[in-house]
């Protein structure tokens, strides 16, 4: 049977961070699934569509497929058969957050395992939240985001 991983998040916007995971899973994985979430809850930046179509444009693996989903992610991922969720760990700061969601999504489908990736150091420091707070004071994006995405953030952060 063939393994499917799903990573979920909002990818307000994609970061470089966020595609240095994606490419490292896709190698283990014979399919990955990026789940652009559309929470009605949150506020985003981008629209869902957007969001999606921003990390289409990022990823070249063929292995690797973008949905969007509003809802529970084992919901999408009972419908996919997909076994394994991927989240990714930055600092000490994201451990208590991404514990306490592996063991809700646990408890909602215990067949589903949660497997956290660490960050590479050089992207460990890299949030969409830190990337938009750049853009908004005239900071270098270089190497945040991929190239097409430094005018299209500073112009959404310019009409907003
Ligand atoms: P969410 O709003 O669901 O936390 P994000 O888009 O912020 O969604 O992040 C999705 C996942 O990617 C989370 O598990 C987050 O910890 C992880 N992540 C975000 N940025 C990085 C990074 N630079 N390196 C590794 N993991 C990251």
């Amino acid at each position: 049977m063939s393994k499917i991983a799903v990573y979920p998040g909002s990818f307000d916007p994609i970061t470089t961070g966020h595609i240095d995971i994606i490419n490292r899973v896709a190698q283990i994985f014979d399919h990955v699934i990026v789940l652009v979430a559309n929470s009605s809850d949150k506020k985003y930046l981008f629209t869902s569509d957007e969001r999606a179509q921003f990390v289409r444009k990022s990823i070249q693996a063929l292995n690797v497929q973008v949905a969007v989903h509003s809802g529970l992610t084992t919901e999408f991922m009972k419908a996919k058969k997909a076994q394994v969720i991927i989240r990714g760990l930055r600092a000490v700061a994201d451990f208590e957050y991404e514990g306490t969601l592996a063991n809700m999504n646990h408890r909602l489908a215990p067949d589903i395992e949660t497997f956290m990736i660490f960050s590479r150091p050089e992207y460990y420091y890299i949030s969409s939240r830190g990337v938009k707070e750049m853009a908004r004071n005239h900071g270098s994006l270089k190497g945040l985001v991929p190239e097409f995405l430094e005018p299209l953030l500073i112009q959404k952060l310019a009409s907003n």
